[in-house]
């Protein structure tokens, strides 16, 4: 069964991070969203803290294409790199669609455009939770319209429907938490 540790809690503002997770699902070790951070420590300092080294990271997901979420990909030399529509590894691009992937058992992909055309959302079994790392929502109180948003049917639709399983969910650019009534949709 998957467990989720998380390296960062991300940020906005005069300053921007990535929220950055790191998913030991056993045969697979996955970082989500390898973005900006105020140092590469702040990545690879919590990893080897678990007895893990950035070699043993087979797969990077990556949220979405901005450079907040993508700009540390290249820390983690044996990964294979996933996004919307394909898998890349060194020089091979494997194109494949990301709706309904399994990356490793209890850790599927969803496509859910809307923030940008390429976001998708990793849907994580751990436990008894279901847990969503989506930048649907930039943090907890995320307003109901994203300033950035390319695509505002499809972030609300997208919402909903992560909404309808996750027990926690990993915002972009905050802290972990739990979905609620007050959460935008
Ligand atoms: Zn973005
Ligand atoms: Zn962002």
């Amino acid at each position: 069964m998957p467990s989720f540790h998380l390296l960062n809690v991300g940020y906005g503002g005069d300053r921007v991070a990535s929220t950055i997770s790191l998913i030991d699902a056993g045969s697979a070790l996955i970082v989500i969203d390898p973005g900006m951070v105020s140092s590469t420590s702040v990545i690879l300092d919590p990893i080897t803290g678990l007895g893990r080294s950035p070699e043993e990271v087979t797969d990077v997901i990556l949220s979405h294409h901005h450079p907040d979420h993508t700009i540390n990909v290249a820390l983690f030399p044996d990964a294979n790199i996933h996004d919307h529509w394909a898998i890349y590894k060194n020089d091979v691009w494997t194109s494949r669609p990301a709706e309904g992937f399994e990356v490793a058992e209890g850790v599927e992909l969803w496509e859910t455009p809307g923030h940008t055309a390429q976001d998708v959302t990793t849907m994580v079994k751990d436990g008894g939770e279901t847990i969503a790392f989506s930048h649907l929502w930039w943090y907890r109180d995320a307003p109901f319209h994203d300033p950035l948003c390319t695509d505002p049917e499809g972030l609300h639709l997208h919402r909903e429907r992560v909404l309808e399983v996750a027990t926690l969910i990993v915002p972009g650019h905050g802290a972990p938490f739990v979905p609620d009534d007050s959460t935008s949709r």
